[in-house]
């Protein structure tokens, strides 16, 4: 694929490390790339800018839409390096399928990726903890409001500089367990990465932040009675002996994190079950002191410690609120990986040279 690069003539100021946060600021430039029905057409880098769309876009109106999040890291050597991206492009392709959008070739993906970072390389920060946050987006732009399948799409990636997820530590967050709303549902989108997912999620979250707690624990959609996710992170318990995270059934994300997790603590020889864990075995091992530890995984917190969990009106304190040892073991290993500070034995990185 060949990609016509426009430079911005005014790059802009780089904000300081400490003010980066998450999303707020982007990089000089952007991709993007049509399809016109049939093909994909125009590969092209250019200034970072507002886009022009028909107000009849299918993305609009219905939820014609799927992305990815994944990071670049800058290791201790000023090099740069992407982690399993061809996930990320197996996976847009997968969530592309659920909604019909159109197919994007893992090549051009990966290649879109790397090119956008290449050339935005400066905006990759190198204090601790600090990433360039890519965003890779789908989305049908048909212009008419007829209810059909997505005939025009583009594909689009944008990059943020972002900061340390963790400024005072890994600290354990509350989480409530979500009784009345669901997010997704067997036979529906919870599998996929797509815009509409995280609409039918933002009550739930909101009422979770009114109530003081940081997110909330999804159950399943059918029977109300099985862990899903921990707001929009995988969640993984350890009871006992036994690493638990709820089985891929259709309604959770296939996470690249909780699977990387997963392919870690194999290797290093725990016991784990990718399983349907119900309230009630939860709600028993929290009674029993049976439940260690508990921690949701995604790409941006990479892990995140549970320290309080709220079942009804019941309240359990997990590891006496305090991050555990294989909540720890996760976290150093994966940022070790991913920041380039350890040996990469699973070769999930991927390097990106600069232009
Ligand atoms: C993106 C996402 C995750 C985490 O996936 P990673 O690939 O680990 O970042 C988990 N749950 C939901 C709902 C998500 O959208």
């Amino acid at each position: 694929m060949e990609i016509k690069i426009t430079k911005t003539t005014a790059p802009k100021e780089k904000p300081k490390a400490t003010e980066l946060g998450f999303g707020k600021y982007f990089t000089d430039h952007m991709f993007l790339m049509d399809y016109d029905g049939e093909k994909w057409e125009d590969a092209r880098i250019v200034p970072f800018g507002n886009l022009s769309l028909h107000p009849a876009s299918t993305v609009f109106h219905y939820g014609a839409e799927v992305f990815e999040g994944m990071k670049a890291y800058r290791t201790p050597e000023g090099r740069i390096q992407l982690f399993r991206p061809e996930e990320n492009a197996r996976r847009l392709n997968s969530s592309a399928e659920r909604i019909c959008l159109p197919q994007v070739p893992e090549e051009a993906f990966l290649q879109a990726v790397d090119a956008l970072v290449a050339l935005d390389a400066d905006w990759v920060p190198s204090e601790p903890g600090t990433s360039l946050y890519i965003r890779p987006f789908l989305f049908g732009n048909d212009p008419f409001l007829g209810v059909h399948t997505v005939q025009k799409a583009v594909f689009m990636v944008i990059c943020s500089p972002v900061g340390n997820y963790y400024k005072e530590g890994l600290a354990p967050v509350s989480i409530m367990i979500e009784e009345e709303d669901v997010r997704a549902v067997r036979g529906g989108t919870g599998y996929t990465k797509c815009g509409g997912n995280y609409g039918a999620s933002f009550r739930a979250g909101k009422k979770a932040e009114e109530k003081g707690y940081s997110q909330v624990l999804w159950l399943d959609g059918v029977e109300r009675r099985y862990i899903e996710e921990v707001g929009s992170m995988n969640v993984m318990f350890r009871i006992g002996d036994e690493i638990v995270t709820p089985a891929l059934t259709g309604s959770i994300l296939p996470g690249i994190t909780r699977k990387s997790c997963v392919e870690l603590l194999k290797s290093r020889g725990y016991q784990v079950s990718e399983r349907l864990l119900s309230l009630e075995e939860l709600t028993n091992a929290c009674r029993t002191g049976e439940l260690k530890e508990a921690w949701g995984t995604g790409t941006a917190a990479v892990v995140s410690p549970i320290g309080h969990l709220v079942i009804e009106d019941e309240s359990f304190t997990i590891n006496g609120n305090e991050i555990g040892s294989v909540t720890q073991e996760l976290y150093d290993t994966l940022t070790g990986i991913q920041w380039g500070r350890l040996e990469d034995t699973f070769g999930w990185t991927h390097p990106v040279t600069a232009e």
